[in-house]
């Protein structure tokens, strides 16, 4: 029986081509096109965008993103025996899918797309947080993609829309709430896969803000949040002490109680601490050279 875009089945193309998946490079396949097609329309109006893809494999979110009218698609995946299968999606869909084979950890894509980007994937799981933290962390904000919609471990997906007080709240969830508005939008089981992975995942689409929800140095507030975190049973004077001789005036001139812990103080917070810290750091400075 052949799929809605008149292209192959999945199970066929994975046969034809001799996609058996590899645990090394994270393949776990989705093969319902239906399942691609909500994917995709949960990355928002493709019509007038280029979208990223990262690791399309036998490519059915590839073709998700195309039959939902993707301007155009830049799809970079590793697996080289994947290549053919991609090249006869691009011939049905001539001119809109642009295959390049690599590690998209090294690759620059943005000489290959025009904007506006938009980024849809279902990540290897063992690359999707480094990914993610890179696009989270362009050299310049507004970045170069509107919006990010990925496929993540559920345990992942939790830590980046996480609110204060609970455990999954971290350096994740401040470092995407920050600057995007972040929600899941997806939850599947194991079986949606081929391979079943050991654990549930889901999709989490990000939208980025124009500009930060509050002000602070994108370095230092991920300073402050990297000893608050990495010390998260400390109370915060401690886990700070090393960043200024007087944090502990910094936290409550911030609004923090110097005896609070990481995972009970919110991004308002953290920014107004960045900010002090920063202020701090410059009158010292100042001062220093004055002498
Ligand atoms: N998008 C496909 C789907 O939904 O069925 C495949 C998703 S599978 C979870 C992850 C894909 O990423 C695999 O095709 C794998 O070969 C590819 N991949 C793994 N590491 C990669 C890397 N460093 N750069 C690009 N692709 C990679």
């Amino acid at each position: 029986m052949s799929a809605i875009d008149g292209l192959p089945p999945l199970r066929e193309v994975i046969a034809r081509h001799d996609l058996r998946a590899k645990k090394q490079l994270g393949q776990n396949f989705l093969l319902d096109l239906n399942l691609t097609a909500r994917i995709a329309r949960a990355a928002g109006d493709l019509t007038q965008c280029d979208v990223i893809e990262v690791g399309p494999g036998p490519g059915g979110l590839t073709r998700g993103l195309l039959a939902e009218g993707a301007r155009h698609v830049l799809a970079i995946e590793k697996d080289a025996r994947a290549i053919p299968a991609l090249q006869e999606i691009a011939a049905h869909y001539p001119g809109r899918l642009t295959v390049i084979q690599g590690d998209a950890l090294q690759i620059d894509p943005l000489a290959h797309v025009t904007p506006p980007i938009r980024i849809a994937a279902n990540l290897p799981y063992n690359i999707g947080t480094e990914l993610l933290v890179g696009w989270l962390t362009p050299p310049q904000w507004p970045p170069f993609w509107q919006s990010l919609t990925l496929m993540f471990q559920k345990e992942v997906a939790q830590r980046i829309v996480a609110r204060p007080g609970g455990k999954d709240y971290g350096r994740l969830a401040i470092l995407a709430q920050w600057r995007c508005e972040a929600r899941i939008v997806l939850t599947l089981p194991p079986q949606a896969f081929v391979p079943a992975p050991k654990v549930e995942s889901a999709v989490v689409h990000l939208t980025a803000l124009p500009e930060p929800r509050f002000p602070a140095d994108a370095r230092v507030l991920g300073e402050i949040t990297r000893a608050a975190f990495n010390q998260r049973r400390k109370m915060l004077r401690a886990a700070l002490r090393g960043l200024h001789p007087q944090v502990e005036s910094l936290l409550e001139a911030s609004g923090i109680l110097p005896t609070a812990r990481a995972e009970e103080i919110d991004l308002e917070r953290y920014c107004a601490l960045a900010r002090a810290l920063s202020a701090a750091r410059a009158t010292a400075a100042a001062g220093a050279r004055q002498e």
